[in-house]
């Protein structure tokens, strides 16, 4: 009797231990996973998730027991999936979601498109950056760095430009097509037509 209550004990405790390796795996695959979508909206968005963001969310994730902590005792307690989202929404997606103020060129304060970072990072639209080399200002006017003149087609941010088209769409088209209005009609008074006047039609 005494070695069939050893046996049933052992065999309990393997179990418990079977569960235990389950629970950590399925701890280790929601960090993996809650870190995976991080990092895709950090891609979507051409945002980064500054460290010290991550270092802020990471332990509230742990609070409510979606990420382990190393040290949590607690880690493995279910959390309430509504607790999860709410969280999630306020804490993480909100202020990742893009905003257009974020994409803005800060001299004509309209959608920067086409998108140009010259050496200094800023971020401008390709007319405003145009009006400035032909003004001569070497400055730019956010961080007085010597950045403006050298700045050229390579300097053309690509992946700003795709996720403009994606989130912005018809920002982009009418900053488009106003540029192309202002540089038509720049053309014409660089002829000598007065654009400002009526349309005469003769
Ligand atoms: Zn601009
Ligand atoms: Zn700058």
């Amino acid at each position: 009797m005494r070695y069939k209550d050893s046996r049933d004990a052992l065999e309990v405790f393997i179990k418990l231990n079977m569960q235990l390796i389950d629970l950590k795996k399925f701890q280790l695959a929601n960090a993996e996973a809650i870190r995976k979508i991080l990092k895709k909206y950090e891609k979507r968005t051409a945002l980064t998730l500054p460290v010290a963001e991550q270092d802020r969310i990471l332990p509230l994730l742990s609070s409510i027991g979606l990420v382990a902590m190393p040290s949590d005792p607690n880690a493995s307690r279910p959390p309430s999936l509504s607790r999860v989202l709410v969280v999630l929404m306020t804490e993480s997606l909100l202020p990742i979601t893009p905003f257009i103020d974020d994409y803005l060129c800060l001299i004509c304060t309209s959608i920067a498109f086409k998108p140009i970072r010259p050496d200094c990072r800023h971020l401008f639209c390709v007319r405003c950056l145009a009006k400035m080399q032909k003004r001569g200002q070497a400055e730019c006017p956010l961080c007085r760095a010597q950045t403006v003149l050298t700045a050229d087609r390579t300097n053309v941010d690509y992946a700003v430009w795709n996720f403009m088209m994606d989130w912005f769409p018809k920002e982009a088209k009418k900053k488009l097509k106003a540029n192309e209005a202002e540089a038509a009609s720049e053309e014409l008074e660089a002829m000598g037509f007065d654009t400002q006047s009526e349309c005469v039609v003769m």
